[in-house]
């Protein structure tokens, strides 16, 4: 009946997964071979089951109708109908109980190595999403990626264990089957054989629509993980222009869609299954007609023909069962598909091959001929040159989108230049390995992000292994360590979901102390006092400060008396450098600086004093 080409034909994508999945399968090839013989072995004793029927029937109830053939002729000969009985009853014990051990074996041994390969997936795949790009992050959808890497490997992982194998073993029954029924009776087969084209037809068209309808169920279920991933993350917002209505409209959209093809699936699934019954049906008539018959006829034995029926019960059973998985199955290859579709994307930053770890920074940071822009259409950066000494601090200024921030991915590496370099001591960044490079930079944002950990966790993220003297230190450099231990829990609070909240600038402090701890000699600061009341910036600032000592600093600065104390201003406007200096010397010259330090100073009426600079050459911060 050519059944494995038609699900070749059906299901050319899960066989591409398959093959692309094999070489996670390989070190397991052992097991795999051990649940494929007990397979085989399940199959052949489902073959053997209905024999001890027909043995009986033939060779003691029916003994003095039939013909007989060579297998109850033999048994009758020689075997009394007692002893005959007493082997068949055996026999169909033994059979069962053997079928029993090899089913078991089969699944434990494939459930074993399903397991293990598909959490090794998960586990590469959650590490290559790490190694994928910002910019691939910023345009895909959290929920989605959360979907894939948790439900879509689990999805595919069930199938391969739950519907996969046992569809594998179906055929080899339906196969082994149709062979010995037509051992049995070539004729009677051919009676069978005339319904095959509407089995054929009607796994075919309903299995392309289960298909499709699987896929899509897939799709709307994505949307909705992404809808709700990005109205949690932006809960704030949502609430503050009441958009609420609006995100539960689409979100209910996407809801209703996914109901509406779920029950579409199942719809489908059950209209194949219930064709495939009166298929059966109308074959086993047939068979039930004509071998009755033949069985007249003395040309077949009555336990011949309860075989034959038996077999094409099971074998057809088989067939409807492959209804069943073919949902199932198409859930699995788009579930796959998507997984193939993350582990295709080509990291865009990686170690080169000859990339060397770097040895401890000095920190003299030099950017030539630095172009840079997120699409090739419109640069951020153009050609920008700047030496910076070691132990320098860097201000960057100038108007929101002046490409600050970008600025600061760069060092990091997290995108790489379009043309132009960034060396640190003379060598360009990407000569280093991505880990000796991050590791010798800290880096301080403008909204910190904690982590659903204790205190001492999050700043322990800093320098994996840190001990808890380090841990105190960098908390009381940050100024940290006194509101952490006025908390019940000092160091050992919660954060985060369940945890207790802290202020910005609390939460800022500890992220202070996260980066103080690595003690790395270059220090990023992106727009670090943004959002804090007066009391909680002099404390980060201070924090700051003692932070960025000896260090070569860039500091990211809205607010600029933050950086007049900089050892260099740079007031960056259309993806250039349009003004470089000291506070000084920038006031000076009476250009774009000192127009905008004027306009924040006058509209912080009565604050002038605050924000000029004082005289400490090497204080960083007023
Ligand atoms: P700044 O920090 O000075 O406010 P940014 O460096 O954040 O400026 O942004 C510079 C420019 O690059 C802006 O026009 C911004 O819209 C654009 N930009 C920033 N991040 C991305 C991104 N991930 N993808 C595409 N464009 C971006």
């Amino acid at each position: 009946m050519g059944r494995p080409q038609t699900i070749k034909e059906i299901f050319p994508g899960f066989w591409q997964i398959l093959k692309r999945f094999s070489p996670y399968i390989a070190p397991y090839r052992g097991k795999v071979a051990i649940a494929f013989l007990a397979l085989f072995a399940e199959v052949l004793m489902r073959l053997l089951e209905p024999w001890p029927l027909k043995i009986a029937f033939d060779g003691v109830i029916a003994s003095s109708s039939a013909k007989g053939d060579f297998v109850d002729a033999f048994l009758r000969n020689q075997l009394s109908p007692t002893a005959i009985l007493a082997i068949a009853a055996l026999g169909l014990v033994l059979i069962t109980l053997l079928r029993a051990i090899a089913a078991y074996s089969s699944t434990i041994a494939f459930a074993i190595v399903g397991n293990r390969v598909l959490s090794q997936v998960r586990h590469d795949l959650y590490r290559h999403l790490q190694n994928l790009s910002l910019t691939f992050h910023h345009a895909a959808k959290g929920g989605d990626l959360t979907i894939r890497v948790i439900s879509d490997v689990g999805l595919l992982k069930d199938v391969i264990v739950t519907a996969f194998l046992p569809l594998l073993g179906n055929i080899l029954i339906l196969i082994g089957m149709v062979a010995f029924m037509t051992y049995l009776n070539a004729e009677l087969m051919l009676w069978v054989f005339l319904l095959a084209p509407l089995f054929w037809l009607s796994t075919l068209r309903l299995g392309k629509d289960i298909r499709a309808s699987a896929r899509q169920q897939r799709q709307k279920e994505g949307a909705m993980a992404a809808t709700t991933a990005e109205s949690m993350q932006a809960i704030k917002i949502l609430k503050t222009f009441s958009l609420e209505e609006v995100f539960a409209r689409t979100f209910a959209t996407h809801n209703q869609g996914s109901l509406h093809v779920d029950v579409r699936t199942k719809r489908l699934e059950a209209q194949l299954e219930r064709t495939v019954d009166v298929l059966i049906a109308f074959a086993t008539a047939l068979v039930l007609g004509r071998g009755s018959q033949l069985v007249l006829e003395h040309t077949l034995t009555p336990g011949d023909l309860l075989v034959f029926l038996t077999y094409l019960k099971n074998a057809f059973k088989p067939v409807r069962d492959f209804a069943k998985y073919t949902g199932r199955l198409a859930k699995a290859t788009a579930a796959g598909e998507r997984i193939l579709d993350l582990l295709d994307r080509q990291p865009a930053i990686y170690d080169r091959p000859d990339a060397i770890v770097a040895s401890s920074f000095v920190g003299r940071v030099r950017l030539t001929n630095l172009t840079f822009g997120y699409n090739s259409e419109q640069p951020v950066l153009k050609g920008i040159n700047l030496v910076v000494q070691p132990g320098q601090t860097v201000a960057l200024v100038g108007s929101s989108g002046a490409g600050k921030s970008t600025w600061v991915s760069l060092l990091l590496r997290l995108y790489e230049p379009t043309s132009g370099k960034i060396l640190i001591d003379g060598r360009d960044i990407r000569s280093y390995t991505l880990e000796s490079l991050r590791s010798q930079i800290s880096v301080v944002l403008q909204e910190s992000l904690l982590f659903a950990a204790s205190i001492r966790e999050n700043i322990a993220y800093g320098k994996p292994n840190a001990r808890d003297a380090e841990i105190i230190a960098a908390a009381k450099l940050a100024n940290a360590h006194e509101f952490i231990t006025k908390l019940p829990q000092g160091y050992e609070t919660e954060l985060g979901e369940r945890g207790v909240t802290l202020s910005g600038g609390q939460r800022q402090r500890i992220a202070i102390a996260r980066a103080a701890i690595r003690n790395a000699p270059i220090l990023l600061l992106d727009e670090p006092t943004t959002g804090l009341d007066q009391e909680n910036e002099s404390a980060v600032v201070e924090a700051l400060e003692r932070l960025a000592r000896d260090k070569t600093t860039f500091l990211v600065a809205h607010d600029l008396s933050l950086a007049t104390r900089a050892d260099l201003i740079l007031y960056l406007q259309d993806g250039t450098i349009q003004e470089q200096g000291t506070h000084a010397e920038l006031m000076a010259q009476n250009g774009f600086y000192a127009a905008l330090y004027r306009l924040q100073v006058l509209s912080r009426s009565g604050s002038v004093q605050q924000a000029a600079p004082q005289e400490d050459e090497h204080a960083l911060f007023g």
